[in-house]
């Protein structure tokens, strides 16, 4: 794993994962003087946001015992003994440009005046890929941030190891045992990211802009599938009629569409984020879709669907944490078997078992 750097092109990135290295350090450092497990989860659960957000930090970190100190935390929730919680998980994506930040900022204000209290996260893979965060350079949600019923995570720096979003459902956990009842998870709409906020939400939604026919081939049809309300964003000005004919379009090419296992029917809905126009309805969509899925039983399926592709997730990634954490016994191991892989000396399914065959016997 490179060491943070502080380079021409990288140098947002790696200033974030130095911050984020410096906060890891002080949680860890404060060993000592920190709350156990219980006080932790304790003062979450009492609304306070530093222990919330230091909790969000040690989700982001690749070392197993922080990760141990997360897990601690979280089962000493009191949620996590309460059969379901009542907090909705929406994820928002769309190509960057589309006004998503707008759009959140818009929706959130409507959904605390609805009395309902909103954590946004964020997960943006550009930062790991271009060097430069889409989604964090900017300085967002202004006036949902300074709301004392909203919590705004700026977007982590993608982590090196494990899937684009590990660590997000965690995140999601703490938040709602912290009080918030309407998490969004925002992505941007340039790939494996819209899987796996889809995988941790119950309703997805995929902002688009006015100007049908060219943005319905840009679009990826898997992430229209995926969709369970489209939002053609900036219905204003002039961009009205277009707006609305591109709501049609997208309504057409939806009944080609395969059923949803959700049993509903994807709406197309028109928003000005801009003007405010439109996003009340956008809450009250997802507040039917909702009242659907806990009624025909979808609701809870997708969630336990999620649950276990997280155990699947979370044995890959603690695997892949072990090969590179330097305090873990393995790690010579695991180096020599890379040496023998990468000269040809040995079959990488042949390898693999030996590493399994080792991890197996480490066990208990
Ligand atoms: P993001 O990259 O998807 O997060 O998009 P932003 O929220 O940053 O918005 C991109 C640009 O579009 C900004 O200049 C916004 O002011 C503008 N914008 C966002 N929503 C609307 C809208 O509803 N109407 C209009 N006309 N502009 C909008």
């Amino acid at each position: 794993m490179s060491e943070p750097s502080f380079h021409k092109k990288g140098q947002s990135i790696k200033a974030s994962e130095a911050a984020r290295e410096v906060a890891l350090h002080r949680i860890r450092s404060a060993k000592s003087t920190r709350p156990s497990p219980e006080d932790w989860a304790a003062a979450i659960e009492n609304g306070d946001r530093d222990a919330l957000g230091q909790a969000i930090t040690l989700t982001e970190s690749n070392r197993l015992d922080d990760l141990q100190t997360l897990t601690a935390i979280l089962k000493a929730m009191k949620a996590s003994k309460s059969p379901r919680s009542a907090a909705n998980r929406i994820g928002i994506t769309g190509v960057p440009g589309v006004g998503k930040s707008t759009f959140i900022e818009a929706f959130g204000l409507v959904l605390l005046h609805r009395g309902h209290r909103v954590a946004v996260l964020a997960i943006d893979p550009s930062s790991s890929r271009s060097g430069g965060s889409l989604l964090g350079d900017k300085t967002r949600m202004d006036g949902l941030s300074k709301q004392e019923s909203a919590f705004v995570r700026p977007s982590p720096t993608s982590s090196n190891l494990g899937g684009v979003a590990r660590g997000t459902y965690e995140a999601i956990l703490l938040c709602e045992a912290a009080g918030y009842d309407r998490i969004l998870v925002e992505t941007v709409g340039v790939g494996q990211s819209e899987t796996a906020v889809r995988d941790l939400t119950d309703a997805f939604l995929l902002l688009m802009l006015p100007g049908g026919g060219d943005e319905l081939q840009g679009i990826k049809r898997g992430i229209m599938e995926m969709a369970d309300l489209l939002v053609v964003n900036k219905d204003d000005g002039s961009n009205r009629p277009l707006a609305r004919e591109t709501a049609s379009q997208y309504q057409q090419a939806l009944r080609l569409f395969p059923p949803n296992p959700g049993g509903h029917t994807v709406q197309v809905q028109s928003t000005s984020a801009l003007e405010k126009d439109g996003i009340g309805e956008v809450a009250d969509a997802v507040d039917a879709l909702v009242d659907q899925w806990s009624s025909n039983g979808w609701f809870e399926t997708q969630r336990q669907q999620q649950r276990l592709r997280q155990l699947d997730e979370h044995v890959h990634g603690l695997v892949r944490i072990a090969r590179w954490n330097a305090s873990s016994s393995a790690a010579s191991a695991w180096k020599r078997l890379q040496n023998e892989v990468a000269n040809n000396a040995r079959h990488p399914l042949d390898a693999a078992q030996e590493w399994s065959n080792l991890r197996t016997q480490q066990e208990p």
